[in-house]
């Protein structure tokens, strides 16, 4: 007999640029480690989806609201996540990490950052990383929703630094986008793909085993090693 929900077309929320991740490639389309793998995991468990390019925090409540049936957007797993989500098994290893201009010689440590503002991106971990030191080295938080924005913000030197992702943020250097890290990464979340707590189990059965048949196969591997190399 068929499944209850093998016709459905599940609707997959995630953040707008956050290469390697999820990004659009030079024919518009969306691509990066979280698209590639979604891509693989559902060909492997035969479902059927169609992704929403929210932005991260849009995503994360478009998910809470029940306008979209999973999140997949370099998510961290966090305690208060999971009073609210059903987050996946992790399938990378993430934290963050403090990016200042290329070309600021000042800047070596967070007691450098006293007295300026800091670019950081509204409902992210990195977000509440800034917030939870900001007092203890007396700086000013700037918000904004997108990566790309917080990066500008720091180019054009209105904040000396910002707070993302060390996996995004070095990816992003690499890409010479203007920005340089000088300091150690913090510990932080793997990332896991979401669901609401009590509904999508079956998508999230599917994803988990999906993503543990990658792993086996070396799909997993090569999807990683696409957009981060040898190393990744
Ligand atoms: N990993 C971070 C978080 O979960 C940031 C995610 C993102 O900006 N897409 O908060």
């Amino acid at each position: 007999a068929a499944e209850p929900n093998s016709g459905k077309t599940y609707v997959i929320g995630t953040d707008i640029t956050f290469a390697p991740f999820e990004f659009q490639d030079v024919n518009g389309k969306f691509v990066g480690i979280d698209m590639d793998l979604l891509e693989a995991i559902a060909r492997d468990q035969n479902f059927k989806y169609e992704v929403k390019p929210l932005g991260f925090n849009a995503a994360v409540q478009a998910l809470e609201s029940g306008q979209v049936d999973g999140v997949i957007a370099g998510m961290s797993i966090t305690d208060e996540r999971k009073q609210k989500f059903n987050l996946s098994e992790p399938y990378y290893d993430s934290g963050v990490v403090m990016g200042i201009k290329e070309n600021n010689d000042s800047i070596k440590s967070y007691e450098d950052l006293k007295g300026n503002k800091v670019a950081v991106k509204t409902g992210t971990e990195g977000y509440r990383f800034a917030e939870s030191i900001a007092a203890e080295y007396g700086f000013r938080i700037v918000p904004f929703d997108e990566s790309s924005q917080m990066y500008d913000d720091v180019k054009t030197g209105n904040s000396v630094a910002c707070f993302d992702d060390y996996p995004v943020l070095r990816y992003g250097v690499e890409q010479n986008n203007g920005l340089k890290i000088v300091t150690e990464m913090e510990k932080g979340g793997s990332y896991g793909f979401a669901v609401n707590k009590g509904k999508n189990q079956e998508l999230m059965d599917k994803f988990n085993t999906g993503l543990a048949n990658l792993k086996t196969s070396g799909e997993y591997k090569t999807i990683l090693g696409k957009y981060l190399g040898e190393d990744g």
